[in-house]
């Protein structure tokens, strides 16, 4: 936990502009539900937010805290006596998890003007643990505020939802991500083309941020810009040699292992493919080189963007959405991937 402030996030604009009006018209409410993708920094606008209705001497014209008094303090120090975060304990969040943290709730605040619970991953309230939970969120007592977070809204129960102001969020930009990383201290060049990869999370993007993984993703950018001037045997090798490379260095581990290409290697790989020609795309469309995720790179840039019109790159990236379509026909990854970097190579032949 630290002092976090809306007026330094970066994205979700909507929902902190929503919360921010609630503030300063004086009627916050006591039970909200974040649900969005991982990675896109709903803690800390969760953590904004309770710093705020928690702060002592806040400005009722600015939707951020002092940072001055005591309960702006303890957020700093990181040990808020009435902020409670509930996590899971194992594979869900347990009952009597629930009734302790609840029981936290029923004192007066010790610094800050009001007492926060936050759950993470409160779609991991199994039934019991959520009625538990059911009733203070029904009827809160007067300086409670609940935020519960989730990236799998499907799995929380409807009576915690309907209890709840739900705020829905959306993955970051990869401009925001890239600013994320490199103030987190990634260098640049990791920082940018790993968040044209990360899919608006910063969890990903830092996944990315990583020697072995850039050297991949330079691997296969290599690859992309020169598709269609090498002879196509040249894709059934490239495709060979993924797997090797890919062990130990997968983004997420728990989904693949070992020295063979697997299915689940494929989105990455062919998203990989993709930012490479989504930038000479740009190139192709007068954008300069330097200015782009894939950056390090960027006489290989231009010299596809000179290659090929753009008409052609938008082919080859359509040709590698099609791969799900492959993929029914062919269970094999290697030889799906192979008739995909084909086709895109067709498209690509100078
Ligand atoms: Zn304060």
């Amino acid at each position: 936990m630290a002092l976090h402030r809306f007026s330094a996030i970066r994205g979700h604009r909507a929902q902190v502009s929503a919360l921010s009006r609630l503030i300063l018209r004086g009627t916050p409410g006591h039970a909200y539900l974040f649900e969005g993708p991982e990675g896109v920094g709903k803690d800390v606008v969760a953590q904004s937010l309770l710093a705020r209705l928690a702060c002592t001497r806040a400005d009722p014209a600015s939707a951020d805290p002092c940072g001055a008094c005591p309960s702006c303090m303890a957020f700093i120090r990181g040990d808020h006596p009435d902020v409670t975060r509930l996590e899971k304990d194992g594979a869900t969040i347990k009952i009597d998890q629930v009734r302790n943290a609840l029981k936290r709730l029923r004192y007066e605040p010790v610094v800050g003007a009001i007492k926060g619970l936050i759950v993470e991953s409160a779609d991991l309230l199994r039934e019991e643990a959520a009625n538990a939970m059911l009733k203070s969120l029904e009827e809160p007592s007067g300086r409670t505020v609940f935020i519960l977070v989730t990236s799998k809204p499907q799995m929380l129960l409807d009576t915690i939802r309907s209890r709840c102001q739900v705020l829905r969020f959306a993955p970051l930009s990869p401009d925001d991500v890239a600013a994320l990383l490199i103030a987190e201290g990634q260098p640049e060049e990791m920082a940018r083309p790993a968040s044209a990869l990360a899919e608006g999370s910063m969890t990903l993007g830092r996944t990315l941020c990583d020697g072995a993984r850039m050297a991949f993703v330079d691997h296969v950018v290599a690859f992309a810009l020169r598709l269609g001037i090498d002879a196509p045997s040249e894709a059934a090798a490239f495709v060979e040699g993924l797997g090797g490379r890919l062990a130990g260095i997968r983004p997420d581990e728990s989904d693949a292992k070992g020295k063979d290409l697997v299915r689940a290697d494929l989105p990455w790989i062919l998203e990989i493919l993709r930012s490479a020609w989504r930038d000479a795309l740009m190139v192709a469309t007068g954008m300069p080189a330097e200015t782009l995720p894939h950056a390090r790179v960027a006489s290989g840039l231009r010299a596809l963007a000179q290659r090929v019109d753009a008409g052609r790159l938008v082919a080859a990236i359509d040709a590698t959405q099609r791969l799900e379509d492959k993929l029914v026909l062919n269970p094999n990854p290697k030889l799906a991937m192979t008739a995909v970097l084909v086709d895109a190579a067709v498209q690509l032949r100078s």
